[in-house]
């Protein structure tokens, strides 16, 4: 079983090694806004658990477990984002929803807002009728 935060540990160890080649201590606690203390700690964790390894040269490695969970969460992360834009969320409301949303949701709700997804960006009509309904109700909510 993995917990929210190892996920979203996974999640940026992954992102780090994919832009940068390597994830040091210092730079995971600079993108999750923590102590390098409290990084070291978790790292140590997610070692017990088989998700990474530390190398002598080159520092924090995935395993092919770990990896695979990171790139899951960052896919997981994605469609959200576009889950919620396509649904007029603002951008830094989205931001901040889809780290709480993309550890709670169940296999079975994120399928199906996949699908709502898809359906939408297949369907421009539809995505329209969507806005317009939505600016509708919105004027509505401010008379
Ligand atoms: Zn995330």
């Amino acid at each position: 079983m993995t917990t929210p935060s190892m996920e979203d540990y996974l999640e940026k160890i992954y992102e780090l090694i994919k832009n940068k080649g390597y994830a040091r201590v210092s730079d995971i606690a600079v993108e999750l806004n923590l102590q390098p203390s409290s990084v070291t700690k978790m790292v140590q964790k997610l070692a017990e658990a088989g998700y990474i390894n530390y190398e002598r040269y080159r520092g924090l490695v995935l395993t092919p477990a770990g990896a695979a969970l990171g790139e899951s969460m960052k896919d997981r992360h994605a469609m959200l984002e576009q889950f919620l834009r396509l649904i007029g969320v603002p951008e830094e409301t989205l931001r901040r929803d889809v780290e709480g949303i993309e550890h709670h949701v169940s296999p079975a709700t994120f399928q199906a807002l996949q699908d709502l997804t898809t359906f939408f960006q297949q369907s421009p009509a539809y995505q329209e009728a969507f806005q317009t309904h939505q600016a509708h109700e919105r004027t509505k909510a401010n008379n």
